[in-house]
């Protein structure tokens, strides 16, 4: 720290406030938490100084021995992690995950069945203007207008109409347990690949709070700092050796060059901390704390998308509370208070992306700084406070916001 703001206090003043803002406030978006020191401090390594393209024992250049050590290490720790036999620990982030193994996978003009991102997909399973919409030809499932759970009936018909050369099950919005058995069969039934992308839940999956995607899934892809609470980047895990093959060519040389080894390294280390018994404790109570939450919140007159959540985020439909309110302005007010969270829109939401109905509100980060149920219900009332006055209350909240900050520091 002195040394940046030593040599550029420019810099260091933006990191600084950065470091300040997530002190103080409460993180609420599903898809964040706050990693270990040592997670970070593993990106501030020399590790960042190599080329190392290749894998472990056949690298593109010299002096990559202790990199083949770390990243043997991350891909070992990935495999205990997930209970599979191959891992690849190089993609950047998720999207390149899932870049990597559509490539694997999939020839360019190949049929891919996905839920849109409307109804809680990722934009990278299909999305027009990502890659994925335009070098595939996307079918989409959906879900159920009545429950809001994936519509298991549509997305076999869909199967059996379009005969797609890969299904995607996986999630950003989706606050329900995934019935990956279900998808293999109708998988098997069209003889389509089953890509699982569990970026959102892979925390809860290595911890056993979520039933994973292995035997189901022929390959699955995820983020690494999620619920899985690493560093930023991505991760591909598979137990067929030909699609681990193919894996390994689509990562690099297919769609990268030089691996990020000081993020590799901070892989191995989330994951060791993700072996340890005290993780699965961590897991379990980010499910009790996003039930809490959406139970108190139902409480407080919201509704809940498909009525509540099995695992570590949810969807808000404000509508019910208010008809009037969007996620746009719920985001806005809620940050003036200090507590961050996104819009999201609601399945059938008749607002635009950037207004939307709905709200995600997740769990990963509050438990991290040891958040338990009652705090969470309190943290419940705040948005209430906020949201049923328009904004009004942010500046009073935010006084409690800041006292729950300081009674719960992130880890240090
Ligand atoms: N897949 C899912 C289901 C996600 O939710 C996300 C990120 O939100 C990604 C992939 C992409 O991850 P990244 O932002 O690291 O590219």
């Amino acid at each position: 720290e002195r040394l940046i703001s030593d040599q550029d206090p420019a810099v260091w003043q933006i990191i600084a406030a950065e470091q300040d803002r997530q002190e103080y406030t409460l993180e609420m978006i599903a898809s964040e938490n706050h990693a270990s020191p040592a997670v970070i401090s593993a990106m501030g390594t020399c590790l960042t100084n190599k080329y190392a393209e290749g894998y472990p024992g056949a690298r593109y250049y010299g002096g990559c021995k202790f990199h083949d050590q770390v990243e043997d290490l991350a891909r070992d720790r990935a495999k205990e992690l997930f209970g599979c036999k191959f891992a690849n620990v190089q993609p950047h982030s998720g999207a390149n995950a899932n870049t990597a193994a559509f490539m694997a996978i999939c020839k360019p003009g190949d049929t891919i069945l996905s839920l849109p991102i409307s109804s809680g997909g990722h934009l990278s399973h299909g999305l027009r203007v990502n890659f994925s919409g335009q070098f595939y030809n996307i079918v989409d499932y959906r879900l159920d207008p009545d429950s809001e759970l994936i519509d298991f009936d549509y997305v076999r018909a869909q199967a059996l109409e379009h005969k797609p050369k890969m299904i995607i099950c996986g999630y950003s919005a989706y606050p329900r347990t995934i019935d990956f058995a279900k998808f293999r069969e109708i998988a098997d039934e069209v003889g389509a690949i089953l890509m699982a992308d569990i970026a959102h839940i892979a925390g809860l999956v290595a911890a056993g709070e979520h039933p994973s995607p292995f035997p189901h899934a022929h390959i699955a892809t995820t983020t690494t700092h999620k619920t899985l609470r690493g560093p930023r980047g991505g991760l591909i895990l598979t137990n067929d050796e030909d699609i681990a093959k193919m894996v390994d060519r689509r990562v690099f040389p297919g769609t990268q060059g030089g691996p990020l080894m000081h993020v590799i390294a901070a892989k191995a280390i989330a994951f060791g901390e993700a072996l340890k018994p005290e993780f699965k404790t961590y897991q379990q109570q980010v499910v009790k704390n996003a039930a809490a939450l959406a139970e108190a919140l139902t409480k407080h007159g919201y509704r809940l998308c498909s009525g509540g959540t099995d695992n570590h985020l949810m969807l808000v439909d404000l509508r019910p509370k208010d008809d009037s309110l969007t996620g746009a302005e719920a985001e806005v007010w809620l940050e003036d208070a200090g507590i961050i969270t996104n819009k999201n829109g609601i399945p059938n939401d008749p607002r635009p992306p950037k207004v939307t109905s709905g709200l995600r509100l997740g769990t990963p980060a509050l438990t991290t700084r040891g958040l338990k149920e009652d705090d969470i219900r309190q943290v419940a009332e705040m948005i209430d406070r906020v949201l049923a006055t328009n904004g009004q209350a942010a500046s009073e909240v935010a006084k409690d916001v800041r006292a729950m900050c300081e009674r719960f520091p992130m880890p240090h």
